[in-house]
């Protein structure tokens, strides 16, 4: 049985990620090292702790000996990177977990890697992959008529989160141009869906609306995002790791670019259509009439990019892939996901997080 290793399994679309490898490999060890930050939740592996195909192991992508000695127990045939802090706003507050993770992380795990590549008997070593799971934020901002991000587009990060995304990327790129480790990258916009920590824009909003309190949008509203549902992602990332070129890098998105007023305006139509606001008490109690009348316009976060927007047609056409649901079937199917998961959101809020304004740190 071959053994896959996914760091960050444990976090929102790593966890995805895990559900559909376990189901569409059934000949594959799937193996989560997880060092469990405050992102990090057994809860969103529940459904498939008792699979046959599964294990867990806790450490951190950072720590050289906890990655040494994964390698060494699990003697993987694929590893795909999703372990990272992820959110932009905290890396603005403190970059230094961002740095040590994202970038002293990946570069662990790359160099893991080879050591472990250059040890593999040569059908092996020809079959192993590395997949570094990206995002399109390391292009930086598009205006509005801009073309659409592609894999040549140079990179531009904005933030210190894109900026650590970036460091790990050009670190992949130089483990297969410097050692031949078959490693490759994918870079992908915006995702939402189930099990998404509620510090991100949809599931913030949905859980705010729910509860009839205000709905906090950045600047004008104007952001645009290119957004796609988590499993639509996860299956552009299994299919980069069967069939993608190693040194290659594939955009992926989701074809839905809103701006966050239209996002939040889907959400609260999409609650209405799921819990009508009258008959919402939460809504009764804070004195308003719809879930649109909860939004807030909110001083706009520093350095905020204006617009992304991906061009996956590499993607389409080398992976034969393609992002299954639009955006309103996969935002319905989150709202519905949030409403009948609240023991879900209490549990992952009970830890420092409370849904309080973070990324306001001075320029
Ligand atoms: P997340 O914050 O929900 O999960 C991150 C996971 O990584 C958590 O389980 C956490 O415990 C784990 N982790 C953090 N530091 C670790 C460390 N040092 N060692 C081991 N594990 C550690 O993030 P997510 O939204 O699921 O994103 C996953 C990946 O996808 C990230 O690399 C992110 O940059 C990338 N990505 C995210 C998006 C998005 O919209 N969320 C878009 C494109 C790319």
């Amino acid at each position: 049985m071959e053994t896959l290793i996914v760091t960050g399994g444990a976090g929102f679309i790593g966890s995805s990620f895990v559900r559909l490898a376990l189901a569409e490999r059934p000949g594959t060890r799937v193996v989560v090292f997880d060092k469990l930050t405050y992102a990090g939740n057994l809860a969103n592996l529940a459904d498939v702790a008792d699979h046959p195909g599964y294990a867990f192991v806790q450490g951190d992508i950072a720590d050289r000996d906890d990655v040494r000695r994964l390698f060494a127990a699990h003697r993987p045939a694929a590893v795909v990177n999703f372990a990272a802090e992820s959110h932009v706003d905290r890396s603005i507050d403190d970059a230094s977990e961002f740095v040590r993770t994202n970038v002293g992380g990946a570069f662990e795990l790359l160099d893991a890697a080879r050591r472990h590549h250059r040890e593999l008997p040569a059908a092996e070593r020809e079959r192993f992959r590395f997949v570094h799971v990206s995002t399109d934020e390391v292009y930086g901002s598009l205006e509005a008529d801009d073309p659409a991000f592609n894999e040549r587009t140079p990179y531009a990060p904005n933030s210190p989160y894109a900026a650590s995304k970036a460091a790990a990327d050009h670190f992949v790129r130089a483990y297969h141009e410097t050692y031949g480790l078959p490693a490759l990258v994918t870079n992908c916009s915006n995702n939402y869906g189930p099990y998404q920590f509620p510090e991100k824009l949809i599931p913030l909003m949905t859980i705010n609306a729910i509860e009839g309190k205000p709905l906090p949008i950045y600047g004008d509203g104007g952001n645009v995002r290119d957004w796609i549902y988590v499993e639509d992602h996860c299956r552009g990332v299994l299919a980069a790791l069967e069939r993608g070129r190693p040194g290659g890098k594939y955009n992926l998105g989701g074809s839905s670019e809103r701006t966050n007023l239209q996002v939040v305006e889907a959400i609260c139509d999409a609650l209405e259509a799921e819990l009508p606001a009258r008959a919402n008490p939460a809504l009764a109690a804070a004195g308003v009439a719809s879930y649109r009348d909860l939004e807030t316009f909110v001083a706009d976060r520093p350095g905020h990019d204006r617009r992304y927007a991906i061009d996956d047609a590499l993607a389409r056409r080398e992976l034969g892939w393609a992002p299954a649901h639009d955006f309103a079937s996969g935002l319905a199917a989150t709202v519905r996901w949030y409403l009948d998961h609240r023991d879900w959101c209490e549990e992952v809020e009970s830890g420092r997080y409370r849904r309080e304004r973070l990324g306001l740190a001075a320029r």
